[in-house]
């Protein structure tokens, strides 16, 4: 008899396949509906739709400020220009590579350090002994589950440094009943297709600190007050009224995305935290992720495949997973000349880390049919990587 598994030649568990990531879009009617008003009028970016959403935004994340932007990774340029920093800007290198590229195109040099093996946050400890000449710490909150940001902003405190949190994938998630938004000297979240909430494009600077709101309202129109007369080399970074009709339709939402999001991670934690050689992403008592990303590590020897043989296992089953952040920051191309210290605990973590789907619209049958499948392919992980070997 055949195991159950696609790659040793039984039908997959999924034939039309389950995507990665599929954003929850309201219906077209609503979204008309909501931008009809300013695009009536011909006013089309930067408009009442995006003060509408600046507005509802700071409300939810309880900051003074909210400034919109055409992207997250523009947030973080103007954020960080804000500083006007002039040292290293530490930051994890198990992240996006936006939240590095945000620092080099102020000139600014980032010194990565390593993660936490089962959080895969910032390590602070590791952090810590690497504060020499920082200007700015930078710490991501990891698959949009909150890292240990009072840790972060004591580390900032002792450097005597601005803090930044990339917190693209953490709109709606909260840190010991705290909103993520109010921490640090500023947080940028993402609004792109992936994230909790959607703007298509775009992104919001949550901050408590006027002159970096203010800096960011310029920069994003190029630096120009209104006179023409720019005050330093800014951005075109404006959202769009469309943009902001989107958003403000999928902050309707959020809260019941949200809440599938958690029942899905429920779901995922009551199969695989029981399973050999996979270690669910550690969160903190008291946390709430947002989940955009669930995050499991697989010990190649204990659940006798390693993180890419599980992956073309579950991508024969028609199962889309991703590998985030591999390669790390530190191994890109773009950072080959950049001379980072050797990162051992990272490049183990980038090596072994595998997200399944966890979006929003997902079946929870569909779910748990993915978590029952992961614990299927384990059972015959001895048969599948004499198949995978042998192909
Ligand atoms: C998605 C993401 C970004 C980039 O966001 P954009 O809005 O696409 O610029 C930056 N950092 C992290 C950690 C992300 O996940």
């Amino acid at each position: 008899m055949t195991a159950p598994v696609a790659i040793l030649g039984a039908p997959p568990a999924f034939p039309d396949g389950v995507p990665y990531v599929r954003p929850a879009l309201p219906p077209l009617e609503r979204l008309t509906a909501r931008l009809a008003p300013s695009y009536d009028r011909g006013v089309i970016t930067n408009g009442p739709l995006v003060r509408e959403l600046e507005v509802a935004m700071a409300a939810r994340l309880g900051t003074a400020h909210a400034v919109a932007v055409s992207s997250c990774t523009a947030g973080l340029m103007l954020a960080l220009q804000s500083f006007g920093a002039r040292g290293a800007v530490l930051m994890p290198s198990f992240t996006f590579a936006a939240t590095a590229h945000a620092a080099v195109w102020n000139g600014l040099v980032p010194v990565f350090a390593e993660c936490a093996p089962d959080s895969f946050q910032l390590d602070v400890g590791d952090a810590g002994g690497r504060l020499d000449g920082v200007d700015v710490v930078v710490a991501n909150h990891v698959f949009g589950t909150p890292c240990r940001a009072e840790a972060v902003e004591e580390l900032g405190a002792r450097a005597g440094a601005r803090v930044l949190f990339d917190s693209a994938s953490a709109l709606g998630a909260r840190r010991g009943g705290r909103p993520t938004g109010g921490f640090g000297d500023v947080e940028v979240f993402s609004m792109s297709p992936s994230k909790p909430l959607i703007a298509a494009e775009g992104g919001i600077v949550a901050t408590d600190d006027e002159a970096i709101a203010e800096h960011v309202r310029l920069g994003r129109d190029y630096g120009n007050p209104g006179d023409y007369d720019t005050r330093f080399v800014g951005l075109n970074a404006r959202l769009s009224e469309l943009h902001a009709a989107l958003a403000l339709e999928s902050l309707d939402a959020l809260d019941a995305n949200l809440a599938s999001a958690r029942d899905h991670a429920a779901r995922y934690q009551a199969v695989l935290d029981d399973l050999p050689g996979v270690q669910v992403q550690r969160v903190d008592d008291g946390d709430e992720p947002t989940w955009k990303d669930f995050g499991i590590r697989v010990d190649a020897d204990a659940f006798g495949l390693d993180r890419d043989e599980l992956a073309a296992a579950l991508a024969r089953e028609g199962i889309d997973t991703r590998r985030y952040f591999s390669p790390p920051v530190h191994r890109q191309q773009s950072y080959a000349g950049h001379g980072s210290e050797p990162l051992p605990v990272t490049d183990a973590v980038a090596g072994s880390v595998l997200t399944l789907p966890a979006f929003a619209a997902l079946e929870p049958t569909t779910v748990d049919r993915i978590a029952a499948t992961v614990a299927t392919v384990h059972e015959h992980a001895d048969a599948v990587r004499a198949e995978l070997r042998r192909a």
